[in-house]
């Protein structure tokens, strides 16, 4: 596997890639890698060439507590991605990304997408994801381009700063990979402790339960019981449990298809997950 730590030698290297018409499937992380990951690597097999980058974003953080305990497995990550067939690895600097500093950034249009659910409860995050997702896209401009379902309003976002941008990028959503308690795995579960780590997938059941009870339950009883489980199971904090407009994470309407998002503290660590009705 190719490592490239700089954009200039990146490029060499895609130019060639680009003459001999390689098609190039692209898996952004932060690294800490787990089979969820791995995943998307999986399904970008298709192509000709994967490329995998591993960058810490701290222009998506709004807690700087949470970007300097961000889990760092470098060299086992390596390892993975080596194993996984990853043909090339883009590990930058921060100082690679934005040589101008982490002040005074474009802003991207967003709409309501920036400030309900996870863009309420972080603010200026979609920006910060939208900025490296730019950079990064404009540097590979791959083909295809795979993300987690896990991260659904992420995928919303990327996928309207692909229309923004008018890149010519199919952005391809891989279905949550989770554990066998129906956790979804994530990069901060190594943050919690096992007793933590056994109580969190309630946030699976609990979403399986509002699906179930979609069309039985009125909207404020279906979050109410919703919330009492998560803090029942040992969740001291949920952001929002609640059912969305899947296209547009609007206000469900009774009777439509939904989106069932979820975001809850655990101990010091804030998950999050959805699942289709
Ligand atoms: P991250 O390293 O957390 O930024 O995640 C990198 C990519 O992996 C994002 O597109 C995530 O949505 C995706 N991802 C994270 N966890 C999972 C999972 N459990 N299953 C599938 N994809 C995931």
């Amino acid at each position: 596997m190719l490592i490239f730590k700089t954009i200039r030698n990146l490029e060499v290297w895609l130019e060639k890639q680009d003459e001999l018409d390689k098609t190039i499937g692209f898996v952004p992380t932060m690294g800490a890698l787990h089979d969820g990951h791995l995943s998307l690597i999986n399904a970008s097999k298709t192509q000709d060439i994967t490329i995998c980058s591993i960058f810490v974003n701290p222009t998506q953080f709004n807690d700087p507590q949470d970007y300097l305990k961000y889990p760092v497995t470098i060299e086992s990550d390596i390892e993975k991605l080596a194993a996984a067939g990853v043909t090339a690895l883009f590990l930058p600097e921060v100082e690679e990304i934005y040589p101008d500093g982490l002040n005074d950034h474009p802003m991207y249009e967003l709409g309501t997408l920036e400030n309900s659910f996870e863009g309420s409860f972080r603010p200026g995050h979609f920006q910060g994801v939208c900025q490296v997702m730019d950079r990064l896209l404009s540097i590979i401009q791959p083909d295809n381009l795979y993300m987690g379902q896990k991260d659904y309003q992420q995928c919303m976002v990327v996928q309207q700063l692909i229309q923004l941008k008018q890149f010519e990028i199919q952005l391809q959503i891989i279905p949550t990979l989770r554990e066998e308690s129906g956790l979804a795995m994530s990069s901060r579960n190594v943050r919690l402790t096992a007793e933590e780590h056994a109580a969190a997938s309630a946030i699976y059941t609990t979403l399986n339960w509002m699906k179930a009870n979609l069309r039985l339950l009125d909207a404020t009883t279906l979050e109410t019981n919703a919330r009492q489980q998560l803090l029942d199971a040992g969740f001291y904090q949920v952001d929002y449990c609640q059912p969305a407009n899947p296209a547009t994470l609007s206000a469900y309407r009774p009777g439509d298809n939904a989106v069932l998002l979820c975001a809850a503290f655990i101990g010091k660590v804030r998950l999050i997950d959805n699942i289709l009705s």
